[in-house]
């Protein structure tokens, strides 16, 4: 068997085709672990090229047969090379990785690629997802796409363009009302999955090991187009961790092949409202549940009992990484300067990271020399309400002599 599952509890290992989720001698979290690594010797020798996006890297994915998987065009995204910015913030190279072109609009589509697939191959007859916004939307599609159905738990909290998202795959939404912890929904599938027959496939590998190797597609991309010159930081924004956990991984697999010039540091970057892993690192404890979590613009990344803390505070030290919170006013900053100065669009949450790069600059954090590369998580286009004033300007007579009054007059006549 090319891959094998391993328990980071009792340390028992198995083959996958038991079709568990978890230890089925003690409960434990399992990782996926694989036992023949392809032969490389540079990073693009990683894909098989005939194979589309994420599936290109199909010998380090734990899918028996490739040629099944459910596939809607996730992966191989844009890496945009950001010089204005990194010049006005001061960095030696800015570079964003741009996930929302992803068919859902988010990365989560390279975990639901994967864990959808996997779910087919061990049987599954139906499949239940708890999400703060992105995960269910992409698990659906990809549920709609392999004729599985989809039951999608959510706080009453989620943007409502999200929870259409997931509606509109056919997926059953059902509302979980609270103060709103993504958590509960994750208690509720745990309780109900045996009688309902669901394969849980919640983003987050204490629930479900395979969700973590999607994303880990992101570093392999990164890797093969950066081969030369790695980044020195790479700010990726936590809620429940995964994404973190999922792209440390990823490096240490690319260490194993030959293929890691230096293992970049990792900034973690959470909302100031519920940031129990930032919490956790600055006070080198382990990570507790955040108490009254608040509100904020970015809903996707506010999780107060991150499931994957102590992995991703591991990550954080291992390379030598940093974590920062960020307020509102500094993600909307942020989301605005990134589309005005570099054309990329991206949500609250989606552009989390980049505030979070931002801080950590002028937090001495991140140095000038630095080369910085920010996962941006999703589109802005999930999430358009919190611009509505954007697109409220007061209608004017098709008139050529009227429309230039104005322009001079608003200061439009210059460009
Ligand atoms: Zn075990």
């Amino acid at each position: 068997m090319r891959y094998y599952m391993h328990c980071r509890a009792c340390g028992a290992k198995f083959s996958s085709n038991i079709g568990v989720y978890k230890c089925p001698h003690c409960k434990g979290k399992l990782e996926i672990q694989y036992s023949i690594l392809p032969k490389v010797s540079k990073p693009s020798d990683l894909r098989d090229d005939p194979k589309q996006g994420i599936w290109a890297f199909w010998r380090l994915l734990p899918v028996d047969n490739v040629s099944k998987a459910v596939s809607l065009g996730e992966g191989n995204t844009f890496l945009h090379r950001c010089d204005i910015l990194a010049r006005q913030i001061g960095f030696r190279q800015l570079l964003i990785k741009d996930e929302g072109k992803n068919p859902t609009g988010s990365f989560k589509d390279r975990n639901a690629a994967v864990s959808v697939s996997k779910a087919v191959e061990l049987g599954a007859r139906s499949v239940a997802i708890a999400s703060d916004g992105n995960a269910g939307p992409a698990v659906a599609a990809y549920a709609a796409k392999a004729k599985l159905p989809c039951f999608v738990f959510m706080l009453t909290i989620t943007a409502p363009e999200k929870v259409a998202q997931a509606a509109v795959f056919g997926a059953r939404v059902i509302n979980i009302e609270g103060p709103g912890l993504v958590n509960d929904c994750i208690d509720v599938i745990e309780a109900l999955k045996e009688d309902f027959e669901w394969h849980h496939l919640t983003t987050a590998g204490p629930v479900n090991p395979y969700q973590l190797e999607g994303p880990k597609t992101i570093a392999y991309e990164i890797a093969i187009e950066l081969e030369n010159q790695f980044p020195d930081w790479i700010a990726v924004p936590a809620g429940g961790g995964g994404l973190i956990v999922a792209l440390f991984k990823a490096f240490m697999e690319l260490d194993q092949l030959g293929l890691l010039k230096h293992m970049p540091r990792f900034l973690c970057v959470q909302a100031s409202g519920c940031a129990p892993i930032v919490e956790a690192f600055r006070q080198g404890t382990s990570v507790r549940r955040w108490r009254d979590p608040q509100s904020s613009v970015a809903i996707p990344i506010l999780v107060p009992l991150p499931l994957e803390g102590e992995e991703v505070l591991q990550a954080l030290h291992i390379s030598q990484g940093a974590a920062v919170s960020i307020t509102d006013e500094e993600i909307l900053r942020a989301q605005r300067l990134l589309a005005e100065k570099e054309g990329v669009f991206a949500s609250p949450a989606g552009v989390s990271a980049f505030a979070g790069a931002i801080k950590a600059r002028r937090d001495g954090i991140i140095k000038k020399s630095d080369i910085v590369l920010v996962v941006v998580t999703e589109t802005g286009l999930k999430e358009l309400r919190q611009l509505s004033s954007l697109s409220q300007t007061a209608a004017l007579p098709a008139d050529p002599r009227l429309i230039r009054e104005f322009l001079s007059r608003t200061g439009g006549g210059d460009n």
